[in-house]
């Protein structure tokens, strides 16, 4: 996917006019933010358990190296296979290697943020292997050609009615709104998919060390049926997903369903761990795993290390007012909301999505709600500096900024100078009350008034009210 970050601020705008996009977040703030708020009352030890989720995840970081190799060996072990990816590239070529090995003509895919991150549906048919999206959301933007919004709810741009008029017009059937009905359409054509494929293609949210595992967790049961029926298993995961024992897992997926959408636990969790062994009834005959790097590595050790706890709950957009308004595709690439700022610059460049880090009202929502604690706020920090260091912006803008950093580093100086500029706007503001537009205030005065300060600055008013109480 061709990183379009640089558009943010347009893109913004447009979905700000989009009625059904505006519609179809709201129900964001109704259903998951409120869902995790519930979730977290409900269990007492729910921030204990997010410093736990946060040291998993540190421990397993900083010893990466051998727990890789641990998981490497227990999948061998199991007669499974590990292939190693040093880039979107090399991961591409492997998993069309593994299809084409089988002659597969059709592949089922549950939902996998790395497979978007290599581009391996528009790989797979170029290379004449048609991939099917078995994820309800996933296949819904499948059929429109559009990429994933949001890391939990890949359609959660779109309203019911805007699938029904889709479905309506893919299926060939008589137009219906009700959910059920629309679930039992796209079960329908799923099915039949899931039936012919000769390779289903997985992501995981955790790697296992200690036994060579792959773990998935779904509400639908799409990724069971992916990994289960097909005669060959592919998981493709970034290497900062392996964990060292399933105990950690189940620490780490107490938090993840509660952060992502207010549920106790996901109604699917599944652990794969090799191919069918002969006892078994079923499952794939062959099974293996992509690892994937991707300039992973890089940031092991750089200030940007601790994004690599991300568990992919999606609760830092679920409550990120900038998201909530503009949506997942404004931001241009794969990943989305405060943690696709600090993620898309590491991945794309920061030349090509130096707007993302300033998507942010620094309002540190996002840090509060993230069950492994990453310092998102801080990371978007840190880009901006980079994006200040290597002139990015105007150069108008940079100099307000030296000007601004000057004047807010001396504090006397500071206090006379807005003084001076809230002097001079009450004076000139006193007749109307407000500002319809104002120079170097165009971006607020474009959608609103700036009422004119009354009453000198927010210090004075403080010294004043401090006075009055005592
Ligand atoms: S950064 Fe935190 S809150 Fe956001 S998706 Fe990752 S784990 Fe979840």
């Amino acid at each position: 996917m061709q990183p379009t970050s640089l558009a943010f601020q347009a893109k913004a705008t447009g979905a700000l006019a989009d009625a059904n996009l505006q519609k179809a977040l709201g129900g964001i703030k109704t259903g998951w933010q409120r869902g995790r708020i519930l979730a977290a009352e409900r269990l007492p030890e729910f921030e204990q358990l997010r410093d736990q989720a946060r040291d998993i995840k540190n421990h397993a970081l900083e010893h990466l190296d051998f727990y890789l190799e641990a998981f490497e060996a227990r999948v061998l072990d199991a007669g499974g296979h590990v292939h190693w990816a040093r880039d979107a590239a090399e991961a591409r070529a492997i998993i069309q290697g593994i299809c084409q090995d089988v002659n597969a003509r059709t592949v089922t895919k549950s939902k996998s943020m790395i497979a978007e991150e290599i581009g391996l549906n528009d790989h797979l048919e170029a290379a004449g292997i048609t991939p099917v999206e078995t994820d309800l959301g996933e296949y819904i933007i499948q059929l429109r050609k559009e990429p994933p919004s949001h890391l939990v709810g890949p359609a959660v741009h779109l309203t019911k009615d805007q699938v029904a008029d889709l479905f309506a017009e893919t299926h060939h059937l008589p137009r219906t709104d009700d959910p059920a009905e629309l679930v039992g359409q796209a079960r329908t054509v799923l099915r039949q998919k899931y039936l012919a494929a000769d390779v289903g293609i997985t992501g995981a949210n955790f790697l296992i060390a200690e036994t060579g595992s792959a773990i998935t967790v779904t509400n639908e049961g799409n990724a069971e049926l992916t990994q289960g029926l097909p005669r060959v298993h592919v998981v493709i995961a970034s290497l900062e997903k392996v964990i060292p024992s399933m105990e950690d897992a189940f620490t780490l997926l107490r938090v993840l369903a509660r952060s992502a959408t207010g549920q106790e636990f996901s109604t699917y969790t599944t652990v794969m761990t090799g191919p069918k062994r002969p006892d078994d009834h079923d499952g794939p005959e062959q099974f293996h795993v992509v690892l994937l790097d991707n300039g992973r590595t890089r940031m092991i050790g750089s200030k940007f290390q601790d994004m690599l706890r991300c568990i992919r709950c999606g609760a830092c957009m679920n409550n990120c007012p900038v998201y909530l308004a503009a949506g997942g595709h404004a931001y241009g690439w794969v990943y989305v909301g405060p943690m696709g700022s600090v993620l898309t610059p590491q991945f794309v460049g920061i030349d090509q999505a130096h707007t993302l880090p300033n998507a942010s009202t620094f309002c540190g929502r996002c840090e509060e709600v993230c069950p492994v604690r990453i310092p998102l706020p801080n990371l978007m920090r840190h880009w901006r500096d980079e994006q200040f260091k290597r002139q990015l912006v105007p150069a108008t803008y940079r100099y307000g900024l030296n000007v601004w950093g000057f004047v807010a580093k001396r504090p006397a100086l500071y206090r006379m100078a807005t003084r001076i500029a809230m002097g001079l706007l009450g004076a000139v503001g006193k007749k109307r009350g407000k500002f319809a537009s104002l120079p170097l205030a165009k971006g607020w005065t474009a959608s609103r008034d700036l009422p004119a300060p009354q009453g000198g600055t927010f210090m004075q008013q403080w010294k004043q009210r401090q006075g009055t109480r005592h």
